[in-house]
């Protein structure tokens, strides 16, 4: 690590199959303010360390695997944020499909880690409070506030599934960034 600032420090020394952290010393860091570019495994990025996945290991296959399933899980959820009440039932059986998986590759490939079962069971928890809240309307067109809350429904036209009520949504967020962590599944990595 080292070099004058603004130059892209080498990567090196990553323990295979791991998630590694690279300390940053401050001498390199180019800039105030936060971010980074990866270009292959040469890296430019002003945080304090850099989380890194070797994608030629075994155990990379379920990170992404469960970096899958999780977003199965957001975009289900999102889409609960914009229908009434009896409609977000429904979708209940179908995201825990994705939650009982998620459950599985943390049995089968992270050693049944307890610190990402309690996230996926305060996932659980999180998905089922909105499904529980109480709401008459649809906001699938994307206009308008939410019946719940009263936020401004967020609609991104360029992306399939960025229309949702992102205050109501943040009853996930905590869980799901506990398990995309270096301590969860690891996918803030990928
Ligand atoms: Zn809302």
């Amino acid at each position: 690590m080292g070099g004058p600032a603004g130059e892209l420090p080498e990567i090196t020394g990553a323990k295979v199959g791991q998630l590694v952290q690279f300390p940053v010393t401050p001498k390199i860091l180019p800039s105030e303010g936060t971010g980074f570019e990866f270009k292959s495994r040469r890296v430019h990025f002003y945080p304090l360390y850099l989380e890194m996945l070797d994608f030629n290991h075994p155990q990379a296959r379920w990170r992404f695997a469960a970096s899958r399933e999780n977003d199965a899980i957001l975009t289900f959820t999102k889409l609960m944020t914009l229908l009434p009440s009896p409609l977000r039932q429904q979708l209940l059986p179908r995201i825990s499909r994705h939650l009982e998986r998620l459950r599985r590759i943390n049995r089968e490939h992270f050693a049944a880690s307890e610190f990402i079962d309690h996230a996926i069971s305060d996932l659980e928890i999180g998905y089922k409070h909105i499904a529980n809240l109480q709401s008459n309307e649809s906001r699938l067109d994307g206009h308008g506030v939410c019946p719940v809350c009263g936020s401004e429904i967020t609609d991104l036209a360029d992306y399939s599934d960025m229309t949702y009520c992102n205050t109501c949504l943040d009853h996930i967020q905590d869980p799901r960034q506990r398990l995309a962590s270096f301590d969860g599944f690891g996918f803030d990595a990928i």
